[in-house]
């Protein structure tokens, strides 16, 4: 890639940000639509978040990824929230439009262009169960709701989360208390999806299931969020009983998929962004 006068910079935010995938994913998409874009990952304590965001109008930024800790606290220094941003009260993309900046949140329809790249999964009409109520739960919910799921089952460690998080889907969003009856209900959903760390590599589980894996079927599909490791303990159970399972590494390129588009009016060149995902992940 040769830099020039001419290049236009997107940029992600978020402290730490050594870890982000998001360099690779959207320099390789850039590379591959032959624009003369550049994507750098800016290490930026919270006190700084709306200073960074304001430096997209002073320095014509022209898209910026958002992640922890800032995805709340950029809301303030934007013009506009798109209706998934402004339900969830989180911004992990920001599109610079002439100084005009748009916060928009594309995990939740990461997730689900995800799923229909993965599985052609359709959530409108299906009934799932979603454990977890933090950040990327509330956005599963939150779009599942919106694409039109008739049943979204809630189930969290924390009581008061799961409440919260199910109101995100509108009256089909309930809380279900992980018991022996839910045990018994889970064969009935069509999408089981774990959004909890449990699972996560140097998470606070690692080796837990979300849930037993005996009650399900193999005409269920079962998404684990985490995709570091590729595999969970419970995605590996799952595959064993012949359960369609899939990782959370769609979802990481399908939202920056949906960013890229955003940015660069471009359609997103999916394929290049998975492989430069897949390819960032080997090299740690
Ligand atoms: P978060 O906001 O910190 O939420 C963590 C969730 O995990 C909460 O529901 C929490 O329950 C639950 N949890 C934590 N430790 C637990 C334990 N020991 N037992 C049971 N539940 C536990 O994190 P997040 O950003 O939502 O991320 C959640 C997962 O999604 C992570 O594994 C992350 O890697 C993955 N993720 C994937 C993508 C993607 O693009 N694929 C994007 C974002 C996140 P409480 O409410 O009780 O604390």
């Amino acid at each position: 890639m040769m830099l020039s006068g001419r290049t236009q910079l997107a940029a992600v935010i978020g402290q730490p940000v050594r870890h982000s995938l998001s360099p690779e994913i959207h320099n390789a998409g850039f590379s591959a639509r032959g624009l003369d874009w550049a994507f750098l990952a800016f290490d930026v304590p919270p006190e700084s978040a709306i200073a960074a965001v304001d430096a997209m109008r002073g320095l014509g930024i022209r898209g910026m990824s958002v992640t922890m800790p800032h995805k709340f606290a950029v809301v303030p220094a934007l013009d506009e929230l798109t209706p998934a941003a402004k339900a969830l009260g989180a911004v992990n993309c920001i599109t610079n439009r002439d100084g005009f900046l748009v916060g928009d949140n594309t995990d939740g329809g990461g997730f689900l262009d995800g799923l229909a790249h993965d599985a052609g999964f359709v959530a409108a009409g299906q009934r799932c169960v979603v454990f977890g109520a933090g950040g990327a739960a509330r956005a599963v919910i939150h779009a599942l709701g919106a694409a039109g799921a008739v049943d979204i089952a809630v189930v969290n460690r924390s009581a008061d989360h799961a409440t919260e998080a199910a109101s995100l889907a509108g009256p089909v969003g309930r809380v279900v208390p992980a018991s022996a009856s839910l045990a018994d209900e889970l064969s009935t959903f069509d999408l089981v999806v774990n959004a909890t760390a449990v699972g996560m590599a140097g998470g606070p589980a690692p080796e837990a299931l979300p849930c037993p894996v005996e009650v399900l079927s193999a005409d269920q599909v079962l998404v684990d969020l985490v995709y570091e490791p590729g595999e969970t303990p419970w995605l590996s159970a799952a595959r064993k009983r012949g359960i369609q399972s899939y990782n959370g590494l769609s979802m990481l390129v399908c939202q920056a998929a949906r960013a890229f588009t955003s940015w660069t009016g471009e359609s997103a060149p999916i394929e290049a962004m998975e492989q430069a995902a897949r390819a960032g992940l080997a090299g740690r």
